[in-house]
């Protein structure tokens, strides 16, 4: 238990369709819940950003994701059911790309179907950063990257040539 490795652009298990949870009460899940936390606090003490991560990043191919915006959650087997047709356009980044960051077109709204960690379904209504923070998570689990997402292959780019840019809009990544 604890912090985990960081899957890298690359490796096959960040482009798979990650299999449901069936199995609720069981070591397993809580010490892969534990890891991502881990993986998480440590990734965002290094680099200095992260709010979310989805188990293929730390090579566990389920469909499990952790993020800590205000508070730390635990997803399991999240599906969005709805979203608004409103879109926002947001620079992205990841912890599997590290070094880069990338314009991509999100839903501003989004509900999204999931269940915690004893199993119970719930639903949660995610609007701005939260939503397009989920909308990265989900799209891990269904082996979808960020950068599948560019609007363009012009805005793909080094995190470090649009800092001036991320001044003052604190804005977040995995
Ligand atoms: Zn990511």
């Amino acid at each position: 238990m604890g912090v985990q490795s960081i899957m890298l652009l690359g490796n096959p298990v960040l482009r798979t369709n990650c299999a449901r949870v069936k199995k609720f009460d069981e070591p397993a899940l809580a010490a892969l819940v534990a890891n991502l936390r881990d993986t998480l606090e440590d990734f965002r003490f290094r680099c200095g950003f992260g709010r979310g991560i989805a188990a293929p990043q730390i090579g566990v191919a389920q469909r499990v994701i952790v993020t800590n915006v205000d508070v730390p959650t635990v997803l399991i087997n999240p599906l969005i059911v709805r979203h608004s047709r409103t879109t926002m356009t947001l620079w992205d980044d990841c912890f599997s790309f590290p070094e880069l960051a990338v314009k991509v077109k999100r839903h501003l709204t989004i509900e999204v179907r999931y269940q915690d960690l004893e199993g119970k379904r719930r639903i949660l209504k995610a609007t701005g950063a939260m939503s397009e923070l989920l909308q990265h998570e989900i799209d891990h689990i269904n082996g979808i990257l960020a950068l599948d997402r560019a609007i363009d292959i012009r805005h793909i780019v080094y995190r470090s040539e649009i800092v001036a840019e991320r001044v003052g809009n604190s804005r977040r990544a995995m």
